[in-house]
């Protein structure tokens, strides 16, 4: 209840016509997020005070001012919709935050035509934000046009207000809880709109919340406070509540946050930048804290990264915080360091390479950190910060920054994902130069380590007598940690619920890498579960792997040959240990990238004939021509920007628009098969006359490296489907990728983060394409396999032999896996499910009906 006893006048800012508020074409402001008041269409360009009072916040982008006058009132003035979006374009600032101001006082000058080209809309928005706090009871509205300056808009009757009821954080008991540090996503910041989501979200928990930004807090519930704060993209920023709803507002919140708070972001973490002009004079590299919380019997699901069930108990991973000072020496001095630190970087990196062995993913990405510490871009990055008196440390941090930062807004998301390398080396190189020394959490057995995200260097050092499993916030299938989690065979997930990192250390938990779900304190029910299905996985292994050596067919003697996914000749080994029969697809661009210029042919031509070499003189080797382009740039080709680079440049298209590199490639690949049974693939082809064009570059280079090559095309689009049969005229096989087949035919990015779980190859679009590539291929006496991620799948392995597939192309875990299973089925069987399922309608009958259920 209130008492109603002084009433406050609000000038109009601006003249023009006023608007309701509710009919302001932003929901914040409409659903009035932010607080009652009205909108102006303005016909002016000089924003006037709407009272006397102190500028309590001014933002960066010099379109919103708030104005604190009398009984404690807060006027926010907010010029047009998106306006943040200029960052101060437009825009001059005539008053500075602090300044006192009278009614009518100007406060900002916007260039009325410029700011209504880009603006959204030129509606303004006058609001009083803390109406709650100072007991506004009743609010009489202008309507029809004001004169700024000069025309009452809005007369305020204020109360006193009394406490209430309610139950208050500050008496409740308990400690303050934490969230892990959160990296802002908004491109603007918290700004009006984000920062009226957050406060509104938080307004429904009685606990007490304060967001942070380094050291300025803000009250988590006032929109006003948040905005003060003035966050920028990319700000490490951190939650803090204490009271009985505390864990509870902490999860939703942290999640808002990361989400964007209403405002579309990418949502890639990047844990581990800072803004461009640093205004403190000392640095704290964040890292993640956590604080214990309960969320017994829960179940977090999140992204399948690595297959496995495991039980075992948590252990938060944490790293120390670096402190470093921003203002260094003289330039020589700083530079020295930063060289000194810079080599015994590449000392550490080596001997962490020796440990993780000469081969495998391991050691490609140590090998890609020993590259990436003298890349040009870093060095030339962080000598010129040098030049501007930073220090060693601030100077490398920078660097690292600014290039994790582009890298994780790329639209490709390995190349996302590669902003962790980065960040790794920049945390490397800040602690040498500052002696900390980064140490691993201490693991215990059967440890499953949750993180926001590991850095390839920590994955590559654990432990691995004691990790049981990985569970990380950020990163997806192709993150380093999923490709290192699976080559070590750790099971693990991505992508889950930051509320993950408020769990206590030694909560037991049930790890499902395959599906991607981790349950927290199981009870014994779930506990022998997974203890029976752990078992019944290892029995099922020791079979498969006793098997694995045999040809691929079925039960009745249908023969499909069982080859592998490779990159290298190191992984071809690998296969050849592992049972395959061969290989149906060596992804030649791996050869390619991770450095600043091409291999030359002698390299690619070595590369090949150590791939031979591996498999022996019998074993196939199908070498697919590079296949970049779309969300495989390469850093020295010149690949035009493309506003979808997915229908661009890409497979073969790129091939042919580089002739001496394709002919560099195909030479290399002539030269080397006298050393082994290589056949040459082209990637992406949509038209024959590809196919012929780059056939006729191969023939050209025969002249001259005489040596029969088999020729085979990749399947990858429908167009090359409903060409199959005039394609099939031209070349020895075909392999069908149906990673690119199923995000063409659905037309689902198969990168698409939302879409993740529906651009299924198992949809019935793509079956059927399937069965129409292998009906126009056989019909021409050419066979064909399947090299996409579809064939490493056991369940989908019945349905793939039914369409008549020769060939299944797997990752190399999973030979032993799709070999046994190939050997439990019946041809006549897989041939009556796939015609059954080529008449359903959605990828989830496909499954539902593979998994035998109705
Ligand atoms: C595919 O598209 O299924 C395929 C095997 O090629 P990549 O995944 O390399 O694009
Ligand atoms: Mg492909």
């Amino acid at each position: 209840m209130s008492i109603e006893n002084t009433t406050v006048k609000i000038v109009a800012p601006l003249s023009g016509r006023v608007v309701p508020i509710e009919d302001v074409p932003d929901p914040a402001f409409a659903q009035k997020l932010l607080g009652e008041g009205l909108a102006i269409d303005p016909s002016t360009n000089l924003v006037l005070s709407p009272m006397d009072g102190r500028v309590i916040d001014l933002h960066a982008a010099r379109h919103a001012v708030v104005i604190e006058g009398q009984a404690g009132i807060q006027v926010l003035v907010h010029v047009g919709i998106d306006t943040v979006m200029l960052d101060g374009e437009g825009f001059d600032a005539l008053v500075r935050k602090g300044d006192d101001v009278r009614a009518g006082q100007p406060l900002l000058r916007f260039d009325l035509a410029r700011v209504s080209a880009k603006a959204a809309s030129m509606l303004t928005e006058i609001v009083i934000v803390n109406g709650e706090s100072v007991a506004v009871t009743r609010i009489d509205k202008a309507s029809g046009s004001v004169e700024a300056g000069a025309s009452i808009l809005l007369t305020l009757h204020v109360g006193q207000a009394v406490a209430d009821d309610m139950p208050t954080a500050a008496a409740a008991p308990g400690n303050r809880l934490h969230s892990p540090l959160i990296e802002l996503p908004n491109p603007m910041g918290l700004h009006a709109r984000p920062a009226a989501v957050l406060a509104q979200a938080a307004r429904h928990y009685v606990a007490d919340i304060v967001l942070s930004c380094g050291t300025v807090k803000a009250d988590a519930k006032s929109a006003i406070d948040i905005m003060s704060l003035a966050t920028r993209h990319g700000d490490p920023i951190q939650l803090s509540a204490l009271g009985p709803d505390a864990a509870q507002a902490l999860g939703a919140l942290e999640r808002l946050l990361r989400d964007g708070c209403g405002e579309r972001v990418e949502t890639v973490a990047v844990p581990w930048v800072m803004a461009e002009d640093p205004i403190v004079a000392r640095s704290t590299v964040p890292v993640a804290s956590a604080r214990a919380t309960d969320l017994t019997g829960s179940e977090f699901t999140g992204v399948a990264a690595s297959p496995g069930l495991v039980v075992g108990q948590l252990v938060q991973w944490r790293d120390a915080a670096i402190e470093f000072d921003e203002a260094g020496g003289a330039f020589d001095e700083e530079h020295a360091r930063l060289v000194g630190a810079l080599q015994r970087a590449r000392e550490q990196i080596e001997r962490l390479a020796a440990r993780s062995g000469s081969v495998g993913p391991g050691a490609q990405i140590m090998d890609a950190h020993l590259a990436l510490l003298g890349d040009p871009v870093l060095t030339e990055l962080a000598q010129g910060k040098l030049s501007d008196g930073a220090s060693a440390a601030l100077a490398w941090h920078h660097a690292c920054s600014v290039v994790a930062q582009r890298l994780a807004q790329h639209p490709s998301p390995p190349l996302r994902e590669r902003a962790s390398d980065i960040r790794d080396i920049g945390l490397r190189v800040v602690a040498l130069l500052t002696d900390v020394r980064r140490t691993a959490p201490k693991l215990v057995e059967r440890s499953i380590i949750v993180a926001d995200d590991l850095t390839p260097s920590d994955t590559v050092s654990l432990d691995r007598s004691k990790v049981a499993g990985l569970c990380t916030v950020s990163g997806g299938p192709t993150s380093h940690v999923a490709i290192l989690a699976r080559s070590m065979g750790i099971p693990a997930m991505c992508g889950i619920d930051a509320a993950v990192r408020l769990l206590a250390d030694g909560t037991s938990a049930v790890l499902d890498g395959t599906a991607g779900t981790l349950r927290i304190a199981p009870d014994a029910a779930a506990l022998a579960d997974a203890e029976r299905r752990m078992k019944a996985a290892a029995a099922q292994r020791d079979s498969s792997a006793q098997a694995a050596h045999g040809i691929g067919c079925t039960r009745d003697g249908h023969r499909v040959e069982v080859v592998a996914n490779v990159r290298d000749a190191a992984e071809a080994a690998d296969a050849v240990a592992a049972g395959a029969e061969g290989v149906g697809l060596l992804r030649s661009e791996f050869l390619f990238e991770d450095r600043a210029v091409a291999p030359d042919e002698d390299e690619q031509s070595a590369a090949y004939r150590a791939v031979a070499a591996a498999l022996g003189p019998q074993r196939k080797c199908i070498i697919r021509t590079l296949d970049v382009g779309g969300d495989k740039p390469l850093r020295y080709l010149p690949l035009p920007k493309e506003g979808n680079p997915f229908l661009g440049l890409r497979g073969i298209r790129v091939s042919l628009a580089y002739p001496d590199l394709f002919r560099s490639q195909v030479r290399a690949l002539l030269r080397a098969v006298p050393h082994g049974n290589l056949h040459m693939m082209f990637p992406m082809v949509s038209d024959l006359d590809e196919v012929r064009a780059a056939k006729r570059i191969l023939l050209e280079e025969q002249e001259k490296h005489p040596h029969p090559v088999k020729i085979g095309v990749m399947i990858e689009v429908p167009a090359a489907v409903a060409i199959v049969e005039a394609l099939a005229q031209e070349v020895d096989f075909f392999s069908i990728g149906t990673n690119d087949l199923a995000q063409y035919t659905l037309a689902m990015d198969r990168g698409h983060a939302q879409l993740a779980s529906q651009v299924n190859a198992l949809h019935p679009a793509v079956l059927k394409m399937i069965d129409s590539t292998v009906a126009g291929a056989h019909a021409h006496g050419k066979w064909v396999g399947v090299c996409g991620a579809l064939a490493s799948d056991p369940a989908a392995t019945a349905v793939l032999v039914g369409l008549g597939v020769d060939e299944l192309s797997v990752c190399v875990p999973a030979i032993a896996e799709v070999k046994a299973k190939l050997a439990t089925l019946e041809f006549s069987a897989c041939r009556a499910l796939a015609q059954r399922l080529l008449k359903l309608g959605s990828a989830a009958q496909v499954k539902a009906a593979l998994a035998g259920r109705p």
